[in-house]
């Protein structure tokens, strides 16, 4: 058995992989195919709002797997997976080009203003060749990169800090925007923050949830909210479904909103419906 072995022998049998259930080496095994093939995935966006003007200031975009039997798959259902077998960078790599290719086109279009986010996973900033990809993929679809911005996760920050500000550094120097994602799950971040050429804090849907009715979250919301604004940093919240949500984050000093009570995230030839709707109604 594993368990007894000792020493290096024990790193072998590693209890993942033993414990890997079938429906996961199949799930494994489609995502391999998947990824050779490549039309199986696709990019969902979600506007965001900035209220005082009532415009559409940018889209988060937020892959799908048509799974061939399993249906639409969100990323909660294959992005662990793709964490896990390292499969995550080709992924990554795939959403990076289809978000800019995609951005590019609205660009062209006149929808100049807009910027196109793309989540990165934290595995995706260990490797070390991301700036090049980045540059790479900014430089073969021609999209300005201040376009594009990239969300990080706050646990990201918190670990392998050094490494972390570096790979931040050189991407700002790209001109590419950077924004810290699920803001205030990890507070122990906050003294990071000064050194960290950020700039967005996203605040996480939890605080949102039921920022009317728990004092706490309303408290931890505001806090940062003021801290942003003393850092220079834009400040979006996410996750936002009620109008009493949005009057509360207004009223508080937070104009940028992402969430349903705007618009769930669509398919691009929706988005450019609702993104026209928008414009004319201000005419
Ligand atoms: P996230 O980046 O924090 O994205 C926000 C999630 O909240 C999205 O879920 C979005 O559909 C959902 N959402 C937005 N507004 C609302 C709302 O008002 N109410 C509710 N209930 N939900 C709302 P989704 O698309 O399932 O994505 C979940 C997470 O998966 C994302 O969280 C992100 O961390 C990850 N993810 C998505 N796309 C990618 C990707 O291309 N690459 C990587 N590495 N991760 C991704
Ligand atoms: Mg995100
Ligand atoms: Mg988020
Ligand atoms: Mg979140």
């Amino acid at each position: 058995k594993a368990k007894e072995m000792t020493g290096n022998q024990y790193q072998v049998y590693t209890p993942d992989i033993e414990n890997r259930s079938l429906e996961t080496i199949r799930l494994e095994n489609d995502l391999y195919k998947a990824l050779d093939q490549g039309n199986e995935f696709t990019l969902y966006y979600q506007p965001k709002f900035d209220v005082r003007s009532n415009t559409i200031i940018g889209v988060e975009a937020l892959i799908r797997w048509q799974h061939p039997s399993l249906g639409l798959l969100p990323p909660k259902d294959f992005i662990p997976l793709a964490e896990e077998t390292g499969l995550i960078s080709k992924l990554g790599e795939w959403v990076l080009e289809e978000s800019c290719r995609q951005m590019k086109e609205w660009y062209v279009d006149g929808l100049t203003n807009l910027s196109v986010s793309a989540n990165l996973s934290p595995q995706q900033f260990k490797q070390n060749d991301l700036i090049s990809i980045v540059k790479r993929i900014l430089d073969e679809t021609g999209l300005p990169p201040q376009n594009l911005e990239l969300e990080l996760t706050e646990n990201l920050i918190i670990h392998n800090t050094e490494k972390t500000l570096s790979m931040i550094q050189a991407l700002k120097k790209l001109g590419v925007k950077i924004s810290i994602d699920d803001f205030g799950t990890g507070f122990s971040s906050l003294g990071y923050l000064k050194d960290f050429p950020v700039d967005t804090l996203k605040i996480d849907k939890t605080f949102i949830d039921d920022i009317t009715i728990n004092d706490n979250n309303a408290a931890i919301t505001n806090t940062i909210i003021t801290l942003a604004r003393s850092l220079q940093l834009n400040v979006i919240a996410e996750g936002v479904e009620t109008k009493e949500q949005v009057d509360f984050l207004e009223h508080n000093g937070c104009y940028l909103i992402q969430g349903f009570y705007f618009s769930r995230p669509v398919l691009p030839d929706q988005f450019v419906e609702k993104y026209t709707k928008i414009s004319n109604k201000k005419g």
